[in-house]
């Protein structure tokens, strides 16, 4: 699992690395302005390696501030942490939530309604039945997935609250919620806000699959962001150039374990409690939104291609959902991408644009 990351992470940074050196520092002033000053760091956290590089003057600050609020946000939003708001609401030792935590639990209920359901944390059970918590994984018994799915789905939780604070109600005892699949969006959103608030000039972000390619590149163009290849992690499907955008990929490859000869991944079907078989490889969510970019990349995932496709046509009639575009790969290793980032897109072997 972290070496799957380390892969794409070195792959990502290798391809934006190629096009960063045409830039890279020369001596004197003059060429000060156009290589302005670079700082990076490397975290672990949310499960995932993590790599952030900025330009500009105040990075080391940024950084600092961004790894702060990272290191925070995984300690309130784990599953799997005792001290976590998340575990304490799951265990039923609070009822409160505040701050961060309640702004992602609205936003995941209303992604959950926008997105019918195929977007859901209260999935929790039904992860760690399959031992995607621990890594004890194993197929459960179909009575086990029916009994838990009657404790599954957003209507299970109710927040009531004044905007600063809120109450959770759970529908009964089971209700457990997992952030996993909106955390690192919202983590990237809040990096985005601490850029912006330094004054960052240029910055590429990668918290795990989740990229914020926040700006252009320290000289103006477009950052190259590599889409792996589901199929064989090494090696990527494609590039897309794009400035101030989140990319977020969700696909089965990247967790999963085999049974008796068949391959089970943790990308639940809130519907069956089995993993998602769909018919895609991967989904990339490329957004304004970094929270949205999550959320909308595991739903759409789930959802598949036709039901994707209608669902992006539809999405400027969806209250809250801002724009968004998608490049899906299906298992046949057919790619499709839609039309407003057909042109920023590129790849070996060609691939299908989605009209609205
Ligand atoms: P992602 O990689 O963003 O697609 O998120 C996948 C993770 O989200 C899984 O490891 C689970 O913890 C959780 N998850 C699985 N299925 C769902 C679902 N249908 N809705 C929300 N979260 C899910
Ligand atoms: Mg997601």
């Amino acid at each position: 699992m972290k070496k799957y990351f380390l892969i794409i992470l070195s792959l990502m940074i290798s391809i934006s690395g190629v096009f960063m050196s045409a830039c890279s520092p020369t001596e004197g002033n003059i060429f000060k302005k156009n290589n302005p000053e670079e700082n990076s760091r490397q975290i672990y956290a949310m499960d995932t390696y993590m790599d952030l590089k900025v330009y500009g003057e105040n990075g080391a600050e940024a950084l600092d501030e961004a790894s702060r609020v990272i290191y925070s946000l995984d300690n309130s939003l784990s599953a799997t942490n005792s001290s976590s708001d998340i575990y304490r609401l799951n265990s039923r030792s609070t009822d409160t939530v505040s701050g961060d935590v309640l702004n992602i639990i609205e936003e995941s209920i209303r992604m959950s309604r926008i997105t019918e359901g195929y977007f859901d944390i209260t999935v929790y059970p039904l992860v760690r039945a399959w031992g995607f918590t621990t890594s004890d994984y194993h197929v459960p018994d179909d009575s086990q997935i029916q009994e838990l799915l009657t404790h599954t789905g957003i209507d299970m939780i109710s927040l009531s609250g004044d905007g600063n604070s809120g109450t959770i109600t759970f529908a009964d005892d089971e209700v457990e919620l997992d952030m996993g699949a909106i955390a690192k969006g919202y983590a990237s959103d809040m990096v985005y806000g601490i850029f912006k608030k330094y004054n960052i000039s240029s910055a590429i972000a990668a918290l795990g699959g989740n990229v914020c390619a926040f700006g252009a590149r320290p000289d103006g163009s477009d950052w190259l962001v590599a889409i792996q290849d589901p199929f064989d992690q090494s090696s990527y499907s494609g590039t897309i150039a794009v400035q101030d955008r989140f990319l977020v990929t969700s696909g089965g490859y990247q967790r999963f374990f085999e049974q008796d000869g068949k391959t089970y991944h943790h990308i639940i079907n809130p519907f069956t409690g089995m993993p998602a078989e769909s018919g895609l490889a991967s989904v990339t969510i490329v957004s304004q939104n970094g929270t949205q970019a999550d959320a909308l990349s595991t739903a759409l995932y789930i959802m598949g291609l036709d039901k994707s496709i209608d669902f992006w046509r539809a999405c400027e009639f969806k209250d809250s959902l801002e724009s968004f575009d998608a490049i899906f790969i299906t298992d046949d290793g057919d790619i499709y991408v839609t039309e407003n980032i057909a042109d920023r897109f590129t790849c070996e072997g060609g691939f299908h644009t989605v009209e609205k």
